[in-house]
C-alpha cells in the first residue's frame, strides 16, 4: 500500500488509544454486499492509515464465492484494520435468491442475530489487534438489529442500499393503508395515480410502488416484514443512502424530518474509485484496473470485444443477480433485441434462464453477428467502455446509480422491490431513460431499444451526461458527499470517545 500517499489523505481525526470498531452486517445478497464492502474500504481508506477498525460479516457462502471470484482477498489483506467474520444464512448450499428464498433468509437472520451481534461484540482475545465494538452499521432489510445494538449500548446506523425514492416509498406504506389507497384491487387497478406519498404525486401509479407494496392484501408476509423494518429505521443513530444530494433532494426533503441524521455517500462506486486512484490502494487498481466485489465469475472477454465495437454502437443488457426470467420473457428480448439490429452485449447469468425448449437457429446466428453473450460481466467497466450506447436494465439501485454515474442512459424492466420506483423516476424525474415496465413484448422492446440508441439518443445522453458531471460533483473533494462520508466518520470517532455523545 502507498503509505506516502495515504498519510497526505490522513484526516483530521485524532489517534486515540482505543480507535473506533465498526460492525458492517449486510443483507447477503449481491448488491447488498457490493455497496457495503464499497462502504467498508471507503471508511478505511477516507479516515487514513492510523483510522477506524472494520468487521464485515459475509455469509458462509457469499465468502467463498468472493474469495473465489474477485481480488477482495489481496485488497482487503493491504488494510490491517479491516477483517471478515463468516455468519450463516440459513439457506442450503448454492440455493438461488428468490423473493421466497430472501424472506426465509431475513426470517432466520432476525432469530439468529443475537448471538451473531453477542458474538462479535465480545470482549476480543488479547492477542487480537482489533478494539472493543464501539458501533454497527446494519443493513435496513434487517433493522431488528437497532434495538438488539441498543439493547447491549453499541449505536446503530442503518444503510439502506436502495434509493431515496424507493425508501420513501416503502416509508410512507402506513399513509397508503390509512388513506385507502392500498390494497390494490387487482391488475386493473394499477395505473391509479397515488396521492398520499408527499413529493410524488402526480406521477406515481400503483405500479410504480416497490413489488412488496404491490398488493391486494395487507396481511402478505413481505409487506409486513418491509413496512416493520422501514419504520424502524427512525430509532437509528443515522441512515446512510448510496445517492447524491442533487439526484434526490426532494426525496430527501421528506426523508430528513423522519430520520435527520441522513448521509448521503454516493454514488459509492465512484466514491470509492477516487479514493483507490488517489491512494495508489492495490495493486489491481495501481495497474489501471477496477476492483470488484462480484459473487459470480466476470468474464473480461466481453471487455475485448467491446473494445472492436464502434464508439456508443452496444446496447448492455443485464438484469442483476437476482432477475429469472418467465415463459417467452427471454425470446421475446432476444427477438426485440435482434429485430432492432443493434449490436448487443448480454448478460446471462446461470439459473436467471429457462431451459430453451427449442433452439433458435436465426437468433443464434444474429447473435454470433453483432451480439456477445457472457454469464456475468465487469459491469463498471463494461458502463465506462466508449462503445456502450444505452443499458436495458433491471433498474436494480446499483446498477441505476451505477449507470447515473457513468453518464449512460437506460431503458427499464423492473422485476422487483422498489426497481419500479427507479424505473419511474429515471423516465419521468431523472429524464434519463425509458420505462417499459409491464411490458415484455418484441415490438416494445424494438421500438424502446431504438429510441434509445437513436430516436433520443442525443436528448438521453445529453441529461445523462449532466447526471454524471453531478454525481462527479458529489463525490469531489467539498462535494456532498465527500462532506457527508467527513461527518459519518467524524460520528464514528465521537461516539467511541466515552466523554462525548452525538446528539441529532
Ligand atoms: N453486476 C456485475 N456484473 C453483472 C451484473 C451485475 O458486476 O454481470 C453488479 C452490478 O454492477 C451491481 C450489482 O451486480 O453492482 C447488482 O445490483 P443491483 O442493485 O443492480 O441489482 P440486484 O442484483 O440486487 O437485483
Amino acid at each position: 500500500m502507498a503509505h506516502g500517499a495515504l498519510t497526505s489523505l490522513r484526516s483530521p481525526w485524532p489517534v486515540p488509544a482505543r480507535p473506533p470498531h465498526v460492525v458492517i452486517f449486510p443483507l447477503p445478497a449481491q448488491g447488498h454486499v457490493n455497496t457495503m464492502l464499497r462502504l467498508a474500504e471507503l471508511l478505511i481508506l477516507r479516515s487514513g492509515r492510523n483510522g477506524l477498525c472494520v468487521t464485515f460479516l459475509n455469509s458462509e457462502q457469499n465468502h467463498l464465492r468472493l474469495l473465489s471470484f474477485t481480488d477482495a482477498a489481496d485488497r482487503f489483506s493491504e488494510h490491517p484494520t479491516f477483517c471478515f467474520k463468516t455468519i450463516s444464512d440459513g439457506l442450503p448450499p448454492e440455493a438461488p435468491l428468490s423473493k421466497d428464498t430472501i424472506l426465509e433468509m431475513m426470517e432466520y437472520l432476525k432469530l439468529t442475530a443475537r448471538d451473531v451481534i453477542a458474538d462479535v461484540i465480545a470482549p476480543p482475545p488479547t492477542s487480537s489487534s482489533l478494539p472493543p465494538v464501539t458501533c454497527i452499521i446494519v443493513d435496513g432489510a434487517l433493522s431488528f438489529v437497532i434495538d438488539l445494538g441498543e439493547d447491549i449500548g453499541v449505536p446503530v446506523f442503518v444503510f439502506r442500499t436502495i434509493s431515496a425514492c424507493g425508501f420513501w416509498a416503502y416509508f410512507c406504506m402506513p399513509r397508503l393503508v390509512e388513506a385507502g389507497e392500498l390494497p390494490i384491487q387487482g391488475e386493473d387497478d394499477k395505473d391509479r395515480l397515488l396521492t398520499s406519498i408527499p413529493a410524488m404525486e402526480g406521477f406515481l401509479r400503483c405500479r410504480d410502488l416497490p413489488t412488496f407494496c404491490q398488493v391486494t392484501d395487507l396481511s402478505d408476509a413481505f409487506f409486513r416484514y418491509i413496512e416493520d423494518q422501514t419504520i424502524r429505521t427512525s430509532q437509528a443513530r443515522g441512515l446512510i443512502l448510496n445517492t447524491f444530494d442533487a439526484l434526490e433532494e426532494s426525496m430527501l426533503d421528506q426523508i430528513r424530518p423522519h430520520c435527520p441524521n441522513l448521509y448521503t455517500v454516493g454514488p459509492l462506486n465512484t466514491h470509492l474509485r477516487s479514493i483507490q486512484l488517489s491512494t495508489g490502494s492495490s495493486p489491481v487498481i495501481s495497474s489501471g484496473g477496477r476492483s470488484s466485489n462480484s459473487l459470480w465469475k466476470e468474464d473480461r472477454s466481453c471487455l475485448r470485444w467491446l473494445d472492436m465495437q464502434p464508439e456508443r454502437s452496444v446496447v448492455y443488457v443485464s438484469f442483476g443477480s437476482i432477475t429469472v426470467f418467465k415463459g417467452k420473457e427471454l425470446t421475446e428480448f432476444w427477438h426485440g433485441l435482434a429485430a432492432s439490429k443493434f449490436r448487443f452485449l448480454w448478460v446471462m447469468r446461470p439459473g436467471s434462464v429457462p431451459d430453451q425448449d427449442e433452439e433458435d437457429d436465426e437468433l443464434r446466428a444474429v447473435t454470433r453477428e453483432r451480439g456477445c453473450i457472457v454469464e456475468w460481466a465487469p459491469q463498471e467497466e463494461v458502463l465506462a467502455h466508449p462503445a456502450i450506447g444505452g443499458f436495458l436494465t433491471h433498474s436494480g439501485w446499483n446498477s441505476t446509480i451505477e449507470s447515473i454515474a457513468a453518464g449512460v442512459p437506460m431503458v427499464c424492466w423492473p422485476y422487483i422491490a422498489e426497481q419500479p420506483t427507479n424505473s419511474r423516476f429515471v423516465s419521468e424525474v431523472w429524464k434519463v431513460g425509458m420505462d417499459m415496465k409491464g411490458s415484455c413484448d418484441r415490438r416494445v422492446i424494438e421500438r424502446m431499444v431504438g429510441d434509445l440508441m437513436t430516436g433520443r439518443r442525443e436528448e438521453l445522453a445529453t441529461t445523462a451526461a449532466c447526471m454524471a458531471e453531478a454525481a462527479a460533483e458529489a463525490v469531489s473533494q467539498g462535494g456532498s458527499s465527500w462532506d457527508s462520508m467527513n461527518r459519518l466518520i467524524d460520528d464514528i470517532w465521537t461516539m467511541a470517545s466515552p466523554h462525548k455523545r452525538v446528539d441529532h
